[in-house]
């Protein structure tokens, strides 16, 4: 069975020694402004066989037939990245790693200050994989910690600090309210506790500093 798999913000991070991808049929990593290395836009399909990756190409690439004029034997897309795109994010990848190291390093200092409140748990990571830390994200226990997920969200925007709820499960979404879907708990779950904190590659620590006082003031005590 041919495995696609959604590496998007994967892009850097491990398991078992081997990048996010590795061993899947084709793999996509995400090239959006908000990932770890970007290009504005855009994406790379991986994949170990050449045949997926030049069927790609020929699909995204109007599928146009060898021929001095336009022929098409199938109808294909205009999905091609821009040459400019794609150097700026060619310019970006040696960064890569740095930016891995300075968003572990932003998370490393999230779970030292926050572990020790109540309620909160920081994303775990199992010893045989690497995270990015693109997300340094964590789990509120309202009545252990003394709020709400979301009166946390607004007591940080108070302080003119951005934080997101984890993503909203695509069952609970009302575009799909009449797709039928198994399961869905743990992940409606996540979603009501998950809380995104601030965790650019470029934070500094004053301000992350902030971000964790406003937190630290909401605990119990
Ligand atoms: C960012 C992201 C996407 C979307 O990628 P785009 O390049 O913006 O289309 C999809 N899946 C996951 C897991 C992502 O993190």
């Amino acid at each position: 069975m041919p495995l696609v798999s959604d590496s998007a913000c994967a892009l850097g991070a491990r398991q078992h020694g081997r990048p996010a991808g590795k061993g899947a049929s084709l793999a996509v990593t995400s090239f959006n402004g908000n990932k770890i290395v970007t290009a504005g836009g855009g994406g790379a399909l991986l994949a170990d066989e050449a045949a997926p990756i030049g069927r790609a190409r020929h699909l995204a690439t109007q599928a146009r037939d060898p021929a001095p004029h336009y022929e098409h034997t199938e109808a294909g897309f205009n999905l091609v990245m821009s040459a400019v795109l794609a150097a700026v994010g060619l310019a970006q990848l040696p960064a890569l790693e740095r930016r891995v190291a300075a968003r572990r390093r932003i998370f490393e200092r999230y779970a030292a200050a926050l572990r020790a409140l109540p309620g909160l748990s920081l994303m775990p990571e199992p010893g045989w994989a690497r995270s990015t830390r693109w997300l340094s994200a964590m789990l509120v226990e309202p009545r252990r910690f003394g709020a709400h997920r979301e009166a946390l969200r607004r007591a940080l925007l108070a302080e003119g600090i951005e934080s997101r709820p984890v993503w909203k499960p695509l069952h609970l979404q009302p575009a799909f309210r009449h797709a039928p879907f198994a399961g869905g708990a743990v992940a409606a779950g996540l979603f009501e506790r998950g809380l995104c904190l601030p965790s650019g590659s470029g934070m500094g620590a004053a301000e992350q500093d902030r971000v964790i006082a406003t937190i630290a003031g909401l605990a119990c005590a």
